[in-house]
């Protein structure tokens, strides 16, 4: 669904830009506003959410999917944790469609999807343990990189309940904007893949609004 946002970005508190194959982690405080912008079209943000409070307490795509009993997520989408409870909820988007199906890219995966001398080339699995081994203080390890979100990623399941990776979506300038519901940990790979169209095989920055 797509809905605008009500928020102007000279009032936010922070803007970054994340560089493909390179990782933001960061807490977001209960009530702040993140908006993820695609800022040249058809970029993957490989994001994976923790309680604060409790890294083992995080998002979980089984129990949103369920509860809001559609595969994708959009404006309106609650995301919910392993627990049950509200972690954060999109609040405006105008690409329309965000997967969390067809999970992060990693070298194993690039491997069987696309050839074996792949297996050096950088994914997004890389950038979540590098984060997680150089921010100890999130008390977040190997065992917490579990099952993500790829916004902006267009994964459409088919009449007979296949999945595909298909072209994007998505276009330069395009954003999801996401309110927290508790206090949670961020930690996004900008996806550095090269061979899957979902980015059009030109992996590019994402820019970060921070609304206090
Ligand atoms: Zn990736």
């Amino acid at each position: 669904m797509i809905k605008e946002s009500h928020l102007n970005t000279n009032e936010a508190a922070r803007y970054e830009e994340v560089l493909a194959g390179d990782y933001w982690m960061k807490p977001l405080l209960k009530n702040q506003t993140l908006r993820i912008v695609d800022l040249h079209g058809n970029q993957a943000a490989d994001i994976l959410f923790y309680s604060a409070a409790d890294p083992a307490e995080r998002y979980s795509a089984m129990d949103t999917i369920r509860e809001q009993k559609n595969v994708y997520l959009t404006a309106g989408t609650t995301l919910l944790s392993n627990m049950g409870n509200p972690m954060l909820t999109i609040i405006a988007d105008t690409c329309g469609r965000h997967d969390t199906l067809g999970g992060a890219c990693a070298t194993e995966s690039n491997t069987v999807r696309y050839a074996l001398e792949k297996k050096t080339m950088h994914a997004c699995r890389d950038s979540w343990m590098l984060a997680v081994a150089e921010n100890e203080q999130f008390g977040i390890s190997k065992r917490d990189i579990t099952h993500n979100i790829n916004f902006f990623m267009n994964v459409p399941v088919t009449e007979q309940g296949g999945l595909t990776f298909a072209d994007g979506i998505s276009e330069a300038g395009k954003y999801v904007e996401l309110q927290a519901e508790m206090d949670v940990i961020v930690l996004i790979s900008n996806c550095p893949q090269l061979n899957n169209p979902c980015n059009a095989y030109n992996p590019t920055p994402i820019g970060l609004y921070i609304w206090d």
